[in-house]
């Protein structure tokens, strides 16, 4: 079996010098492959040095809300230039996040400004939703933000909206939240979409699946997630790492 991890940061402060040793577990646990994601100039720099060493990982980077504050010419210079890694495969993570105290008029901007970016560059984006569905949705749809590809992050939406991203073209990611006891909604919508749209993520080293909440989540425990799915799906776990990573390569567009 192989699998594929579509949006993880083993680039942030958390790993690292351990990045050899979590790329090594996950591949003990048929994660091959994985998109690393950068949010700072800092964890851009770690991930073209990883992108250099490493086969099968794969990077995208973009200005996360949380920062929108910070996007400027200068800023759009700078993601210009790491974009430019023929490794580089997507502009992300972006959105909205109304969770944090960034105005949402800042977010706007630099998610707009971002989408235009990821279009004239012809990359598929990976969006970052938290509290923030609604607006997030209506900027997708009148951006057409998924016309080279469209990766919802750690989709965390019921069946209804997961049906209105798809109508917008997105693919849904599904992170460990899955599995936690009251993420109902979210085991809904993954019924309710089909094999063909389907990823999964780790998000680390952030929201560990069950039962290993509490400990730092790593890319190998895509593996779990993986598994939790395919028995919600009520299909082999096999066949489920086939759809979701073809459905990331195919996204990504990543041969071979
Ligand atoms: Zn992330």
């Amino acid at each position: 079996m192989e699998i594929f991890d579509s949006h993880t940061h083993i680039n942030s402060t958390e790993f690292k010098d351990d990045i050899p040793d979590v790329i090594q577990r996950a591949r003990a646990l048929d994660v091959t492959e994985m998109l690393v994601l950068a949010y700072d100039q800092k964890s851009a720099d770690v991930l073209c040095r990883l992108l250099d060493q490493s086969e099968k990982v794969y990077g995208a980077c973009g200005c996360h809300p949380e920062d929108a504050l910070k996007y400027d010419d200068r800023y759009e210079a700078q993601l210009r230039h790491y974009l430019s890694h023929k490794k580089m495969v997507a502009v992300g993570e972006i959105g909205l996040d109304y969770h944090c105290d960034v105005p949402k008029e800042a977010q706007f901007t630099a998610l707009k400004k971002q989408i235009s970016l990821a279009h004239e560059l012809k990359l598929p984006i990976s969006i970052h939703n938290r509290d923030s569905i609604e607006d997030c949705y209506h900027i997708l749809k009148e951006t057409n933000a998924a016309e080279y590809g469209g990766i919802m992050h750690s989709f965390n939406g019921d069946e209804q909206w997961a049906q209105k991203f798809l109508d917008l073209g997105f693919n849904l990611s599904y992170s460990g939240v899955c599995t936690f006891g009251n993420a109902k909604e979210v085991r809904q919508a993954i019924l309710q979409t089909p094999l063909d749209r389907i990823m999964v993520e780790t998000d680390a080293p952030y929201l560990t699946p069950l039962p290993f909440r509490g400990k730092m989540n790593e890319p190998a425990m895509t593996r779990y997630t993986l598994e939790f799915i395919a028995s919600l799906l009520k299909i082999p776990a096999q066949k489920l790492a086939q759809a979701t990573r073809e459905n990331t390569k195919r996204v990504l567009k990543i041969n071979g």
